[in-house]
């Protein structure tokens, strides 16, 4: 069924590091709009030469506690969403609709042992909207969640405050944040170097126990995919969600 068009206006933004900025939207004209943690929107603009295209971004409000519709867009040098993104102005308006996705958690009686939610980028921004399903699966103890930031640096890392709340309140449940440029001493007990892969030599990937989630990247998705395989993961215990191909990066 079509999703319905309805109209976005920009309440703020603001820039969350170098190149990743952090957008409200109010949703103007469609009091009926819900959606599940993890989902998308898409923006429906024009671009300079007046050709009608459609952006996809992640919904990075946190589902049940949000006044707007928030997401997070990386720069991307001459790309058109960008453009017409980060010229925005509050007041301004777009249109949109969703939302869409299948990157959304399973009902709670089929809880796995461990959800582990991989995001590279803006990638770990449908992971912020299910803080509060991640917190009242987190209540049982028979489960535990794993979330690993990938981003270049630290001063890339996206909600890591947002993410770390929960580590004050569950035993169950931890963050990891990896740097793959940063090589200088690391002070947080959540910080790693490397890639989010090198972290597979410690959590113990288990096809039996574990659901992942991958978001962002497509090198990043397909590396582990193919790690996951050769672990003999079922593909219904991985769900993924790529933000560009492969092929339009090269
Ligand atoms: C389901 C879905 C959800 C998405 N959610 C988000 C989101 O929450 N935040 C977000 O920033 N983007 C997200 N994207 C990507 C987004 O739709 C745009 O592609 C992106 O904003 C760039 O748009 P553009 O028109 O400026 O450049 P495009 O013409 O779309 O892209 C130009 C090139 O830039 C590269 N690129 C595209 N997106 C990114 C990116 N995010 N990081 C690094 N390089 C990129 C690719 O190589 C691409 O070929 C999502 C995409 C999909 C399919």
């Amino acid at each position: 069924m079509q999703k319905p068009v309805f109209t976005l206006k920009l309440i703020e933004s603001k820039m969350l590091s170098s190149k990743v900025r952090h957008f409200s939207f109010q949703i103007v004209d469609n009091p009926e709009f819900t959606f599940l943690p993890g989902q998308f929107i898409s923006l429906h603009f024009n671009k300079k030469d007046g050709q009608p295209i459609k952006r996809s971004y992640s919904i990075a409000s946190i589902h049940g506690d949000e006044t707007n519709l928030d997401f997070a867009a990386t720069f991307v040098d001459n790309g058109p969403g960008t453009e017409f993104l980060f010229n925005l102005q509050p007041a301004d308006t777009v249109l949109a609709s969703g939302p869409y996705g299948k990157l959304i958690l399973k009902d709670r009686d089929i809880l796995p042992k461990r959800y582990i939610f991989i995001g590279t980028g803006t990638g770990i921004t449908p992971y912020r909207s299910m803080l509060n399903k991640i917190a009242d699966n987190l209540n049982n103890q028979n489960h535990s969640t794993l979330i690993l930031q990938g981003v270049q640096n630290p001063d890339d890392l996206l909600y890591a405050s947002d993410f770390l709340k929960l580590t004050e309140k569950f035993n169950n449940y931890e963050f990891r944040a990896y740097y793959s440029r940063y090589k200088n001493k690391l002070s947080k007990q959540y910080e790693f170097t490397g890639y989010i892969q090198n972290s597979f030599s410690d959590i113990k990937l288990d096809n039996s126990n574990d659901v992942i989630y991958l978001c962002g990247n497509p090198y990043m998705i397909e590396e582990i995919v193919g790690i996951l395989k050769t672990l003999e993961f079922n593909p219904k215990s991985i769900l993924r969600e790529k933000y560009y191909s492969k092929k339009s990066s090269t």
